[in-house]
């Protein structure tokens, strides 16, 4: 399968919610609210779950969809405020449509996984879209538990790490065997991306979370010690971290949780797209120990632990490396 109705839907949907999210981010008065495990969300969330939910409900009513979000939180009498603000937000897109239509959309995201399903998180790095930094709208289809297409919104990542100004908002698209794309968002510039060909593992760059309390930095820190690695690794929010190991901007993404972990596994949404993304660039995505990560289990990724992402090259020796210092 080609899976061109699926990437084109994809694509449209994403493209659309990173819109709303570059709209809510440009206020002056960003409504964040916090759900029970005391995370951060706000009208953005919702909106791009709406109407990726929207999207995908015409063009595919029988795939279930997995998500992040659920509008419960938004139908208490408190929350009619950012009910409304969500309400006003989707209809820039989709005008007319009432406030029952959305949180419906929003709880269409509840469906439960099938042997064909799609996984959204319609923003993965709220902390970091609050802090007005790196954050990302990420989309896979999933089958059989292996990751079909992957489409990340990066909404304020340049085309060119290079030129940091310039054609800020990029998609990274990835089909299964098609390889990865780099797009902007106003769909005029396209090309192909490789990850970095450097096997020379003191040279390589690694890149982390920006938030500390999101991996243990000591192990990473020792890690990179133990490969002799001198430069400071780079610090990026969200799913964007995939993005730029494909395009060759960093070599390796660690994510070791801590060893007494409250967080707990990985959800499939924070890493399905994000994955693909990397292995159709070239590069190789398991866990700490080297197993695939599977997708097959549910919304979390229970019988994995960490993320080790890498330019393929260089997998083995890390690995070997997290063997050596005990991870
Ligand atoms: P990042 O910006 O890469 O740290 O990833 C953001 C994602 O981290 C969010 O979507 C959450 O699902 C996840 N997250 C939130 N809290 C934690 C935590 N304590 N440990 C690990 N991941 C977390
Ligand atoms: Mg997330």
């Amino acid at each position: 399968m080609n899976y061109t109705q699926e990437q084109q839907i994809a694509i449209a949907a994403v493209t659309n919610a990173a819109r709303l999210c570059q709209q809510v981010r440009a206020q002056q008065n960003l409504v964040t609210l916090a759900k029970a495990d005391r995370s951060p969300v706000t009208v953005a969330d919702f909106g791009s779950q709406a109407l990726i939910c929207q999207a995908l409900l015409a063009a595919f009513p029988e795939d279930p969809i997995v998500a992040e979000e659920d509008a419960q939180i938004l139908q208490q009498p408190a929350m009619a405020n950012c009910l409304a603000q969500v309400t006003h937000h989707v209809q820039n897109f989709i005008p007319q449509v009432s406030t029952d239509e959305i949180t419906a959309w929003i709880n269409h995201g509840n469906g439960q996984m099938a042997s064909r399903f799609w996984t959204l998180d319609p923003i993965d790095g709220t902390k970091g879209f609050i802090r007005g930094a790196q954050y990302a709208i990420a989309l896979a289809l999933i089958e059989q538990g292996e990751v079909k297409v992957g489409v990340l919104a990066c909404p304020a990542l340049p085309l060119k790490p290079t030129q940091p100004q310039d054609n800020v908002g990029v998609l990274l698209v990835a089909v299964k065997d098609q390889g990865t794309q780099i797009m902007t968002l106003d769909g005029t510039q396209t090309f192909q991306v490789q990850v970095n060909h450097d096997d020379n593992v003191n040279k390589l760059h690694v890149i982390e979370s920006v938030e500390s309390a999101h991996s243990d930095r000591n192990q990473q820190q020792a890690l990179a010690k133990n490969l002799g690695l001198t430069q400071t690794p780079l610090r990026m929010d969200s799913q964007a971290k995939y993005g730029a190991i494909a395009r060759g901007e960093a070599d390796l993404y660690l994510r070791i949780p801590f060893a007494q972990a409250a967080w707990g596994q990985e959800n499939i949404w924070d890493h399905a797209a994000g994955a693909l993304v990397v292995t159709e660039a070239g590069g190789q995505v398991t866990d700490l120990k080297g197993q695939p990560l599977d997708f097959s289990l549910g919304s979390k990724l229970s019988s994995n632990r960490g993320i080790v992402a890498s330019n393929g090259l260089i997998h083995q020796r890390i690995l070997a490396g997290l063997q050596e210092i005990g991870v």
